[in-house]
C-alpha cells in the first residue's frame, strides 16, 4: 500500500471544502507541490555482524520532509516493516503535526529495517551507534532532532546522543546545546520528566477537551489496540479519569472484560508472560472473571464509545471499515485509518480525532526537552504537563472553531490549521 500517496489524498481534500485557505490559489498550489516531496532522503546501509559472524547490511533511513517552520523533528523506529514509503509518510505527518500545534519545528522521520526483538542489548547498541555515525552530518539541534518511536526508547536515545557527542569532539564548548540533538533521553542524560508518558498524556488531554465540547457523558467504554509506550500510558491516564477500558491488545492478541480492565495489572501480567493474550485470568489479574481472549480484528469491531488504535498504520481499512462501530476513534498510532476507510466512517457519522492532533503530545514535550537542554534547566513533571495542556488546549480550540463554524470534520479542520500555519512561510 502506498501510504504516502494515500496521505497526500487525505490532504488534498481540504482544497474542496467550504473553507477558503488563502486568497491566493497559487500559494496553495505551491505549498501542496512542496509537501508532495520530502526535502531530503537519507538512505543508509548499516554493516552488522550476526551471531554466526556473517556480515549483513541493514537498511536505514532519515527522511527530512520540510523545515519551513524550524529544524526537522521526528522519531526513529526499529521495525522489519520499515521502508522508504512508510518513513516518507511519517515525515509528512510530522510536518503537519508540528505546524498544527504551533511548534517552531519541521517534519522528519527515521527508521531501521530490523526486528529488534531478535537482537541482544549489545547488538542493539552497536546498530544504534552505527546509524548515528551514518546520519551525523545531517542532524543537530538546529538541523534535525530525532526522538523515540516504535521499538525505540530512552536507552536507545542515550546511546545515540552519546555517539553524537563523541563524534562532535570531547572539547565541544556548548555541550548542553548539543544534548538537544536527541529528545526522549533518560533523565540522567538530559531527558525531561514526563517525556515517556507524554504521548499518552496528550491523548488523554485531547480526548477530555473534545468529549466535553461534544457532550459525551462518562463513564465511556474504551478499546485500545497496542499496549506499548503510547497505549499503556494512555490507558493509565484514562483509567484515572473514569473511562472503562474494556479491551486491550498487543501484537499477539488481546483481552476483553465488560467490567473493565486495570491497565497496571494487565501490564504486570504482560511482563510476566511476554504477551497480553490470556491475561484475563492469570495471576493477580484473575479478578476479571468475565474476561475472554479476543483477536486484534475483534477488538477493532467492538461496540465501544472510544476506539484507540495505538500500534500500526492502516489497521482500519476497506476490509473492516464497515464493521467499525465505535462512536469516536482517537488515532494514537500514526495513520491507522486508510483514506477509503476514513470516508466510510465519516459517512456513517463516526468521529475521528486525527493522529496529528491526538498523538502530538510526544513532539510537544520533545520540544520542551530541547528548551530545557538549551537553557540548562531541569523542569518538574507538573510544569511539563501544564505546558503540554496549554499547547493542546490552543490547538483543540482552533480545530474546534473551524469544525463548528464550517461543519468540517476534525481531520480536515486539523489539516486546515496546519496548512494555514505553513502558508505563512510561503508568502
Ligand atoms: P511501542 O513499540 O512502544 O508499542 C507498540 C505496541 O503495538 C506494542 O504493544 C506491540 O505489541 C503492539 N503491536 C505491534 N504490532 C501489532 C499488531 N499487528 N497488532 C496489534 N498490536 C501490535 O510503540 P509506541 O511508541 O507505543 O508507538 C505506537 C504508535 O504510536 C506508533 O504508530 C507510533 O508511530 C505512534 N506514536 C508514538 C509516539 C511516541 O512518543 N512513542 C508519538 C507519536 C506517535
Amino acid at each position: 500500500m502506498q501510504t504516502f500517496n494515500n496521505t497526500l489524498k487525505k490532504l488534498a481534500k481540504v482544497k474542496n471544502l467550504n473553507y477558503k485557505l488563502t486568497s491566493n490559489e497559487k500559494d496553495l498550489d505551491s505549498l501542496f507541490k512542496i509537501l508532495s516531496k520530502p526535502q531530503r532522503i537519507i538512505k543508509v546501509s548499516l554493516p552488522f555482524k550476526k551471531k554466526d559472524g556473517k556480515l549483513q547490511l541493514i537498511e536505514g533511513y532519515r527522511i527530512q520532509h520540510n523545515n519551513f517552520l524550524g529544524p526537522y523533528k521526528g522519531g526513529i523506529r526499529f521495525s522489519k516493516e520499515v521502508d522508504e514509503d512508510e518513513i516518507n509518510t511519517l515525515s509528512l505527518l510530522m510536518t503537519l503535526k508540528c505546524s498544527l500545534v504551533g511548534l517552531p519545528l519541521g517534519g522528519a522521520k527515521g527508521g531501521i529495517k530490523i526486528d529488534p526483538k531478535k537482537l541482544s542489548s549489545l547488538e542493539l547498541e552497536l546498530l544504534s551507534r552505527e546509524y548515528v555515525r551514518k546520519i551525523y552530518d545531517f542532524i543537530g539541534p538546529d538541523k534535525d532532532i530525532p526522538a523515540p518511536d516504535i521499538n525505540t526508547n530512552s536507552q536507545i536515545m542515550d546511546w545515540m546522543i552519546d555517539e553524537y557527542l563523541k563524534l562532535s569532539g570531547k572539547n565541544t564548548k556548548n555541550k548542553s546545546h548539543l544534548l538537544a540533538t536527541f529528545t526522549g533521553k533518560s533523565i540522567n542524560r538530559g531527558g525531561i520528566e514526563g517525556r515517556e508518558e507524554a504521548t499518552g498524556k496528550g491523548g488523554e488531554i485531547v480526548l477530555e477537551l473534545l468529549i466535553k465540547r461534544l457532550n459525551f457523558k462518562k463513564p465511556l467504554t474504551v478499546a485500545i489496540q497496542g499496549f506499548g509506550n503510547v497505549g499503556y500510558n494512555l490507558a493509565k491516564f484514562l483509567a484515572i479519569k473514569n473511562y472503562k477500558i474494556i479491551a486491550i491488545s498487543d501484537s499477539k492478541g488481546g483481552i476483553y472484560s465488560k467490567d473493565g480492565l486495570n491497565p497496571e495489572l494487565v501490564m504486570e501480567c504482560k511482563k510476566e508472560r511476554g504477551m497480553i493474550s490470556g491475561c484475563y485470568c492469570r495471576g493477580s489479574v484473575c479478578d476479571f472473571k468475565k474476561g475472554k481472549e479476543i483477536t486484534n480484528e475483534e477488538l477493532l469491531r467492538l461496540n465501544v464509545d472510544v476506539l484507540i488504535p495505538s500500534a500500526l498504520e492502516n489497521v482500519i481499512n476497506l476490509h473492516n471499515a464497515n464493521k467499525i462501530r465505535a462512536k469516536i476513534i482517537l488515532e494514537m498510532a500514526n495513520n491507522p485509518i486508510t483514506d477509503e476507510a476514513d470516508e466510510i466512517i465519516n459517512k456513517r457519522g463516526g468521529i475521528i480525532v486525527p493522529d496529528i492532533l491526538a498523538n502530538s503530545g510526544g513532539v510537544i514535550v520533545s520540544y520542551l526537552e530541547m528548551i530545557q537542554n538549551i537553557n540548562k534547566e531541569k523542569w518538574k513533571k507538573e510544569k511539563v504537563f501544564d505546558r503540554l495542556f496549554d499547547y493542546l488546549n490552543e490547538a483543540v480550540d482552533e480545530v474546534w472553531q473551524i469544525h463548528e463554524r464550517y461543519n468540517i470534520n476534525f481531520r480536515n479542520s486539523s489539516l486546515i490549521v496546519a496548512i494555514k500555519n505553513l502558508l505563512t512561510k510561503i508568502r
